[in-house]
């Protein structure tokens, strides 16, 4: 789950990182409070959206008086930002965060996440902050520095050196990184975050170290012990498939391709999804039904397939065990009969109950592809969808 700027830097500010003043607005009608709340002499004006990019997108402003800042953050309501991580469409800015202008000496880069090759939480930390972190691990590799946090240690000042060090730190700011980053690992450690991402983590023209910008996403498996987190969510924000998805427990990624998968268990799906690229194909979707999912699941799963205009057709791979086959096939005769099921759709049950499935789909009359295995399903819906019906 991702939340917005300003709510991530409310959350870092409570385990002690600086961030700047700030105020949201959350309407053009709470404009005049937050700039009034925000002393000057410089405000920044922020869209709230959660993608990165804004700056140039026109998404942040930098005003010099009250009156322009006004002016920008009322403009800014309703504007469609396209930027690098909001795909062609772009996002309409619903939002605006009013900060306190920083004065910037430097712009630097860190983040926190889980580095799955060490197997812990790791800083990355780098000199060239403020830009898209991706080109510089590409053009200039040399300038990222690692640095793997041991869990049964935790955060050591050794740590905060190493980093303060690799970003050539002048001696009093290297004596707040110590803190900063001991601050960011709590927060993350204790927010069950996935990832903290500041860019630009400034330093002013006073030596002051300040998160100017913050992103942080949270590992959806800890959300269930974190319920002042969920409350952050803005379902404006989100793909409205896969918001409706998590409201019934199916997980669901939207995809490019045109095939819809509907699988039970998380590998098998990974699986099927292999399956079709390898026969030339590509899935629409990645959907895990679940192991203990009913009828109404099912139908809601069908549903969100069939949402996406891209899907020319439907693959169906269950492998019955927990779950049993004849609840996946009266599933699908009634998504059929309540949604109408206008593409191919290719069916491979295997497993638990699987003759009673496959009588209930003979005597529904349902027009479906029956497959015997994994590969002959994957050939059959990518001939069905290339071949169109
Ligand atoms: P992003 O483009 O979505 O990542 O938005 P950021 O919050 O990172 O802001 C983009 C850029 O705006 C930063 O890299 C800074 O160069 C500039 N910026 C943001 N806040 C301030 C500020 O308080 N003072 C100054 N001088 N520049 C700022
Ligand atoms: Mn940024």
């Amino acid at each position: 789950m991702n939340i917005h700027e300003y709510q991530a830097k409310k959350l870092l500010a409570g385990f002690g990182v600086p961030v700047p003043e700030g105020a949201v607005a959350l309407s053009p009608g709470d404009v005049a409070g937050a700039v009034g709340a925000t002393g000057g002499p410089l405000w920044v004006v922020k869209a709230q959206i959660h993608a990165g990019g804004r700056g140039k997108a026109g998404g942040v402003k930098l005003c010099k008086t009250a009156e322009d800042a006004k002016r920008e953050a009322t403009a800014m309501f309703g504007k469609t930002l396209v930027t690098p991580q909001t795909g062609p469409g772009g996002r309409v800015v619903k939002r605006v965060y009013v900060e306190k202008g920083s004065d910037i000496a430097h712009e630097l880069y860190c983040a926190l996440l889980v580095d799955r090759g060490s197997g812990r939480v790791a800083v990355i930390a780098s000199t060239e902050g403020g830009v898209e972190i991706e080109k510089v691990a590409h053009d200039t590799p040399e300038k990222i520095v690692t640095v793997p946090i041991d869990p049964a240690t935790g955060y050591q000042p050794f740590h905060g050196r190493k980093i303060a060090f690799a970003l050539g730190l002048a001696p009093e700011t290297a004596k707040q990184a110590q803190g900063f980053f001991g601050a960011l690992y709590k927060a993350f450690v204790a927010l069950d975050a996935s990832q903290v991402e500041i860019n630009p983590l400034i330093v002013t023209k006073q030596g002051q170290l300040v998160a100017l910008d913050a992103k942080l996403n949270f590992d959806d498996n800890a959300l269930y012990r974190h319920k002042d987190v969920v409350e952050l969510r803005d379902e404006g924000e989100e793909d409205p498939k896969e918001l409706e998805a998590s409201r019934h427990e199916l997980n669901y990624i939207k995809l490019d391709g045109s095939i819809g998968c509907m699988v039970n268990g998380a590998g098998l799906a990974m699986a099927t999804m292999d399956i079709i690229k390898l026969n030339g194909g590509a899935p629409a979707n990645f959907l895990d039904v679940g192991g203990g999912a009913q009828k109404d699941r099912v139908i809601a799963a069908f549903r969100i397939i069939l949402s996406d205009p891209n899907v020319k057709g439907i693959l169906v791979n269950i492998f019955g065990g927990i779950m049993r086959c004849d609840i996946i096939a009266e599933g699908i005769i009634a998504a059929a009969k309540e949604i109408g099921i206008e593409v191919p759709l290719v069916v491979r049950l295997a497993g638990t109950n699987v003759e009673k499935a496959n009588e209930l789909l003979a005597a529904s009359g349902l027009s479906l592809i029956a497959a015997n295995d994994l590969g002959d399903a994957a050939r059959k819906v990518v001939a069905a969808v290339k071949g169109g019906r």
